[in-house]
């Protein structure tokens, strides 16, 4: 059980530290076409910055497929990435984006936090000049009391 429990955190921090380097170097690199519709306006409820939710999802459940007969870590990875990816809709879309109208403003100091140091990062809609890539770990900068940066 124990195991099961370190593949799943293992999930969860190998998912913030790889969506924050695939957020800095790939979306806002080769794939800024399509992770642009996130940055600017959209006119409909999805974007096609959604796709890149589709393909984490997608490789979470193929990892829990082919480790479920055996119960290995490739089921728990799987589920690790899972809970990431449910953890941040949650944060990501419902609380600081209103996708869905559930939650309102962020009452504890590290949700707001995160709220911010994201408000940052949306500042640009540019490319370039960009900052505070990841969602969860985010510099003590954004901790500090009021005003915005
Ligand atoms: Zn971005
Ligand atoms: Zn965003």
């Amino acid at each position: 059980m124990i195991t099961a429990l370190l593949w799943i955190m293992l999930g969860l921090v190998l998912m913030e530290c790889f969506s924050w380097w695939i957020h800095k170097y790939i979306m806002h690199g080769v794939l800024w076409e399509i992770h642009k519709t996130h940055h600017r306006q959209s006119k409909g409820y999805f974007e096609l910055n959604d796709l890149f939710t589709v393909i984490f999802g997608g490789a979470a459940i193929v990892l829990i497929f082919l480790g479920i007969e055996s119960l290995d870590y490739r089921f728990w990875l799987g589920c690790g990435i899972s809970l990431y990816g449910m953890l941040y809709f949650i944060l990501h879309d419902v609380l600081i984006h209103k996708r869905l109208n559930l939650l309102g403003r962020p009452k504890s100091k590290y949700l707001q936090a995160i709220a911010k140091a994201h408000r940052a990062h949306h500042k640009s809609k540019e490319k370039e000049d960009g900052e505070s890539f990841g969602l969860f770990l985010i510099p003590k900068k954004y901790f500090r009391e009021e005003g915005d940066i």
